[in-house]
């Protein structure tokens, strides 16, 4: 739908322009000298508008950022990851290989399973940092760090293979920058059913509901059978003796 256009009656001031001219330049320069004077504060530059990256790196990332990828280990510096692929089967860009071994003897101390990943590769030129690979990892063994700098100078340095996984695990670790572990979210049960209420209208509900359809068939017959059974002798022969007129003539 259109929109009516109201004509503005101007005031006097509005109308002679300039007044308005001077507002604004009243606004800019504002801001000017703000950032002017920020300019000459000891230590980094930290103005609002302006972060002189990448000299002043002090600046916060925010605690869900998705920058690079590492492979987490326990607190017994075991391997989290158990290789069951379900970040490689979410993953949408379809950037995540993974190959699966299982532990031998001897090396509980390095995998925290009795299966790891042998082989784990990211390739970060299709990754799309979605996030969906640390969401669905069922060990939080996947985590995207707050490595914003993945600026490569050729295609294989892109592919994250596991030492290097491991190596942002380690550099996040010495940097304290390991995120706190994910609070699960508490599976509630279902409250009871109130007595006399309906089936749902779910996949189960509609089995059910054939299922008592086709008993209610099956106890049917019977009866269909015994009414048969149950006919007058005299019936049947109504039937014989009542045919159409025509039809004796075809005949
Ligand atoms: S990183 Fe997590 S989701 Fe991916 S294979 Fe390892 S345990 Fe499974
Ligand atoms: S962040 Fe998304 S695109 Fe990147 S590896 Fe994880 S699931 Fe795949």
């Amino acid at each position: 739908m259109a929109k009516p256009v109201v004509k503005k009656e101007y005031t006097l001031l509005e109308r002679i322009y300039l007044w308005e001219i001077l507002k604004g330049m009243k606004l800019t320069w504002g801001h000017f000298w703000f950032n002017f004077k920020a300019c000459w504060r000891p230590g980094p530059h930290t103005i609002p508008t302006c972060w002189q990256y990448p000299e002043d790196r002090t600046r916060e990332i925010s605690p869900i950022f998705r920058g690079e990828h590492m492979l987490q280990k326990d607190d017994k510096g075991r391997e989290k990851c158990i290789a069951c692929g379900m970040c490689a089967k979410i993953c949408p860009a379809k950037c995540i290989t993974i190959k699966k071994a299982k532990r031998k003897e001897g090396e509980e101390d390095k995998y925290a399973a009795k299966t790891y990943s042998s082989s784990f590769e990211i390739d970060l030129l299709r990754c799309i940092f979605c996030g969906f690979c640390q969401e669905v990892c069922p060990k939080e063994a996947i985590i995207l760090t707050q490595e914003f700098e993945m600026a490569r100078y050729t295609k294989e340095e892109c592919i994250l293979d596991k030492p290097k996984l491991l190596a942002n695990y380690q550099k996040a670790k010495d940097e304290g920058k390991l995120r706190p572990p994910r609070k699960r979210v508490p599976v509630v049960p279902a409250p009871p059913k109130p007595e006399g209420e309906e089936e749902p209208e779910g996949a189960e509900g509609k089995k059910a509901k054939v299922a008592a359809a086709g008993k209610a068939k099956a106890k049917k017959k019977p009866i269909a059978k015994k009414k048969a059974a149950e006919k007058p002798e005299g019936a049947e022969k109504v039937e014989a003796t009542e045919k159409p007129e025509g039809a004796e003539k075809e005949e």
